[in-house]
């Protein structure tokens, strides 16, 4: 993995700069250890020592990465507007907009692996596979803004959070001991690590059941029927019926379960039914 990072001749100058930058977050991930934060949406008190401008930083260096992981970015720009189209109406028309995140939502290449994801600062992914499974533009909305939910729980931020807790500062420390003026591959390596790290995340339970909530809510107030959120759990399930597991389910908690507290959470939030005018 670190010679996939290391060998980038994609890689500009100012991909360099990023690197530093992105070491000097790491130390102060370590300095600010131990403090919390009140999530401005959710109102939660929250264990995150770094700022939105950080998430949004590091979420953007990590995209490429991540891409790559799942073949690049899709060739399909039909489906790739599709794509963004979704992305951007669920945002523009819901609450979701007055959060303080940059979105994109990109359509990635890979046609086996059925997945979606989200790193911090708002760069959201789906697969090919998961999309050629999705039956209706609403579903597609539900995949989205449950990522986006993710993205304005800080779900990544407060990960990360515990991956310092449970790891200490062995690594903060070894990047801090590294000089920043050496454009060492040494250096390079650790980034890669920190990459790494970010971009296999494993969102706990709790984490997912919130991004289902927030899912359904960005969707109705899109114009979206949030029972659509249902079917695509459904739609998970079948993708992990026989053999392989799709990676999706390793970062999700059992579809099955999540139905019901999905649909707990449209009767809290349209309590008088769901208006029949939502788009499916
Ligand atoms: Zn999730």
């Amino acid at each position: 993995m670190f010679g996939r990072f290391g060998s980038g001749g994609r890689r500009s100058s100012g991909g360099g700069r990023l690197i530093i930058a992105l070491i000097v977050i790491a130390i102060s991930v370590i300095g600010y250890f131990g403090t919390s934060q009140i999530n401005p949406v959710t109102g939660e008190n929250q264990h995150i020592d770094m700022t939105v401008d950080q998430e949004i930083a590091l979420g953007l260096e990590a995209a490429p990465q991540m891409a790559q992981q799942f073949g690049g970015l899709s060739r399909d720009t039909e489906a790739t507007q599709l794509v963004k189209s979704v992305g951007r109406r669920v945002l523009e028309r819901s609450e979701a907009n007055q959060a303080p995140y940059e979105f994109d939502f990109h359509l990635l290449a890979d046609e086996q692996t059925v997945n979606a994801f989200a790193l911090p600062g708002g760069q959201i992914f789906i697969t090919e596979a998961l999309l050629a499974r999705l039956e209706t533009e609403g579903q597609l909305a539900g995949v989205l803004a449950h990522e986006i939910g993710h993205v304005i729980g800080r779900h990544s931020a407060e990960q990360i959070a515990k991956q310092r807790l449970t790891q200490g500062v062995t690594m903060g420390a070894v990047i801090a001991a590294t000089d920043p003026n050496d454009p060492s591959s040494y250096r390079t390596a650790q980034m890669a690590m920190v990459m790494n790290q970010l971009v296999n995340l494993r969102f706990g339970r709790n984490d997912e059941l919130e991004s289902d909530r927030f899912g359904v809510q960005y969707m109705a107030e899109a114009g979206y029927d949030p029972r659509s959120m249902s079917r695509v759990m459904e739609i998970l399930q079948e993708a992990s019926g026989g053999g392989g597991q799709p990676e999706f389910l390793s970062t999700h908690p059992d579809p099955g379960n999540r139905i019901g507290r999905i649909e707990q959470a449209i009767e809290e939030l349209l309590p008088g039914g769901v208006p029949a005018d939502l788009q499916e």
